[in-house]
């Protein structure tokens, strides 16, 4: 029997983000990860680090998150590949400019510092962008990092500063006998504290659900794929306004790019499937016509899990004292997941969260 403070369930960038803090607090900290650390969404996303395009009620937690990845090296240990590139949002149409322009407004007072670009200004300034774009809006200090070398980074990290990090041990069973949690692995380890932290990522619902606290939450894989090295010519990260393809370059030359959503294969494994593959090369030759004839060398997924709202749940447990989630990023907690999991110990030691996080309460799905 493991004696500790707190049982973190899920290595991923959130659960390992929270151990990492709660261990540089002083905490006794234990993370459980069924598989690897960051092996799920953590480690296989598209890599993007961006706040712009983020519901307005985010920007906070996402702004803190900023400040965090401004340190990499310095929380984590490595630079992770982090570049403040800049994020490019572009405009397919005179309508979706206009959308740019209102989100621009809505969000000043954030620390964006979004810049919105006419036809011709993206064109000096991004000549390599398609000319379908009619305009765009760029936010300066956004950026992408490699996310296979991040988020194991935060579990390397948590173990460094004191945490006990278990991979290969999956969660079987998670009881509270009215002081402590009692948790049991498939291994045959068993865990006792008073604090239980959900970062179980897409299948966190199962924990929250034996609490009484269902949520319905979904599984859907955005499809990735990356290019052979080319000559570097994206100067940023890039998006498109209502969505459709993202696309970056990483400093040896590939091309990393993602769109639309793949398949399942299991609970645990997933594939982009041909025909998200084939619409991301459609958009990206539009959009990024140097893209036309590359080769793409490797295709992929991950499971992510979506609320209906596209909210994450972050916070308290409405029904468990001592529970906290932390899941349901939907497809953007890449960047947020240092700042959530500083929320989650924040509450652990203080009781209270420095960044407003009410509306991600679990308690918006109950009757
Ligand atoms: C293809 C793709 C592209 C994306 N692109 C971006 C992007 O560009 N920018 C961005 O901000 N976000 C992006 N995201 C979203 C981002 O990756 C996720 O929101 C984020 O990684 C979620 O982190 P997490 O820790 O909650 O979940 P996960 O990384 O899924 O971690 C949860 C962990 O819990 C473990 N676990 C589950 N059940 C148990 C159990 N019973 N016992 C023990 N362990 C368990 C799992 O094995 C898993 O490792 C993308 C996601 C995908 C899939």
């Amino acid at each position: 029997m493991i004696d500790s403070e707190v049982i973190v369930l899920g290595g991923g960038i959130v659960g390992a983000s929270a151990a990492l803090m709660l261990a540089q607090k002083g905490r006794r900290v234990v993370l459980l990860e069924r598989d690897f650390c960051g092996s799920h969404s953590s480690g296989v996303n598209y890599g993007g680090v961006r706040r712009q395009g983020r519901p307005l009620h985010q920007l906070p937690l996402s702004q803190r998150a900023h400040e965090l990845w401004s340190d990499l090296p310095g929380l984590i240990g490595i630079d992770g590949e982090y570049v403040r590139s800049g994020h490019l949002k572009l405009a397919r149409s005179h309508d979706d400019l206009a959308a740019l322009q209102a989100y621009a407004d809505a969000t000043r007072g954030f620390g964006l510092g979004l810049q919105m670009l006419d036809h011709a200004q993206l064109r000096a300034r991004f000549p390599w962008v398609g000319d379908v774009a009619v305009g765009a809006s760029l936010c300066p200090e956004d950026g992408h990092a490699n996310p296979r070398l991040v988020s194991p980074a935060f579990a390397r990290a948590a173990q460094h500063h004191g945490a006990r990090v278990m991979e290969q041990t999956e969660v079987t069973q998670v009881e509270h006998d009215g002081q402590l949690f009692q948790v049991r692995c498939a291994n045959g380890v068993q865990l006792q504290a008073r604090w239980l932290l959900n970062c179980a990522g897409a299948w966190a619902s199962t924990v929250a659900a034996q609490f009484g606290e269902p949520v319905p939450m979904t599984s859907a894989h955005p499809a990735m794929l990356v290019t052979e090295p080319l000559p570097v010519v994206m100067d940023v990260s890039t998006g498109v306004e209502g969505g459709g393809i993202y696309a970056r370059q990483v400093a040896r030359g590939n091309c990393i790019l993602g769109g639309g959503r793949g398949f399942a294969l299991s609970p645990q494994q997933a594939r982009p499937g041909q025909a998200a593959v084939l619409e991301i090369l459609r958009n990206a030759g539009e959009l990024y016509p140097f893209l036309k004839g590359a080769q793409a060398i490797r295709t992929w997924s991950g499971t992510e899990g979506y609320l209906p709202d596209h909210e994450p749940v972050i916070g308290d447990s409405s029904t468990q004292p001592g529970l906290l989630h932390g899941f349901g990023f939907a497809g953007a907690g890449f960047q947020l997941g240092p700042a959530v999991g500083e929320a989650l110990a924040e509450i652990v030691c203080t009781g209270a969260s420095r960044q407003p996080i009410e509306a991600f309460s679990i308690r918006r799905f109950q009757a």
